[in-house]
């Protein structure tokens, strides 16, 4: 009989309202899945508590060869502790690669859930192949990740690629992070959805029929979907939006010289308007010998990026 050589990882995407759980093969399948509303659950040993059930619960006693885990906001990769957690209010100093580790008797190690879905779209998605990757996610806020020569760049404090806080305009509007400028408030879906109001005080646009008809409050999908209409308003926003955006990869491109940008997150999914125009705008403004030297594609995992990412830490290859 064969000996069973297959090394069992557990994925975990700790979000601010729901932690996903999946139990994944070497190649990286997902062989069980586990779901829980956070809602419920005050405090971090509460979370953490269950989390552990969740991952005995999809391992099914298989031996487990680790356990990944994408945390939001500031975490020490390095020793396994969400230092503050956005989202997750009383998330501070939160120790839980010895938490977990102690409870499981498995290593466990965290990444902030940016550099997760970087580290899976580099394994197992848009990334492939590639050496030098960079990835870029635009939703509420712009998220990134950094990979150099094959392996995911953390920094010295594991907060490396904060790219969405490269401040491109000095005197521009405030964002969350205290200073005023950063990339992500000109080119984040939360910015482009903020344009498009702008714009419609003086210009009545299809963008407040569509987001009317979907019965959902104006965001940067009806902005995209309006778009595709030719609708004025939108065409003005999006034109900017990108604008805005090749200027932030343009700045990664002469930061880290990868080969590869894969764009991720709601704004991505505009897809074929999209990407041409962010491509010929970000080529005019890098210097000339970058020219031709990365390719810019959209990303090719959904909504278990980060799952994906964080169980693939432990599966390199
Ligand atoms: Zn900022």
């Amino acid at each position: 009989m064969l000996h069973n050589t297959e090394q069992y990882v557990v994925g975990i995407d700790l979000g601010g309202t729901k932690i996903a759980a999946a139990l994944f093969n070497s190649k990286g399948e997902i062989l069980g899945r586990e779901r829980m509303e956070t809602a419920n659950a005050r405090t971090a040993k509460e979370v953490v508590q269950r989390m552990i059930e969740m991952i005995r619960s999809v391992a099914r006693g298989l031996p487990l060869s680790g356990v990944g885990l994408a945390s939001p906001g500031a975490v020490n990769s390095k020793d396994g502790i969400v230092l503050h957690g956005t989202n997750l209010p009383e998330w501070e100093q939160v120790p839980l690669k010895k938490w977990m580790g102690e409870a499981l008797g498995v290593d466990v190690q965290v990444v902030n859930d940016a550099n997760a879905a970087a580290w899976g779209e580099y394994v197992r998605g848009a990334g492939k192949g590639s050496e030098n990757m960079v990835y870029v996610t635009f939703s509420t806020g712009i998220g990134a990740g950094i990979v150099l020569d094959g392996k995911l760049l953390l920094g010295s404090t594991s907060f490396a690629g904060e790219l969405g806080h490269n401040i491109i305009q000095p005197d521009g509007p405030a964002c969350s992070c205290g200073n005023r400028g950063c990339w992500e408030v000109f080119a984040s879906g939360t910015a482009i959805r903020d344009a498009a109001l702008a714009f419609m005080q003086s210009k009545s646009s299809a963008i407040a029929e569509l987001a009317a008809a979907y019965g959902e409050p104006v965001s940067a999908k009806h902005v995209f979907e309006a778009y595709k209409q030719a609708d004025e308003v939108a065409v003005q926003v999006v034109d900017r939006a990108v604008h805005y955006m090749a200027l932030g990869l343009a700045n990664a491109v002469h930061t880290f010289n990868p080969d590869r940008i894969v764009v991720g997150g709601g704004v991505s999914k505009a897809g074929d308007q999209l990407f041409p125009a962010l491509r010929e705008q970000t080529d005019k403004l890098v210097m000339k010998p970058y020219r031709g030297t990365f390719e810019i594609v959209p990303a090719g995992l959904q909504d278990d990026v980060g799952l994906i990412g964080a169980a693939a830490l432990f599966h390199q290859s």
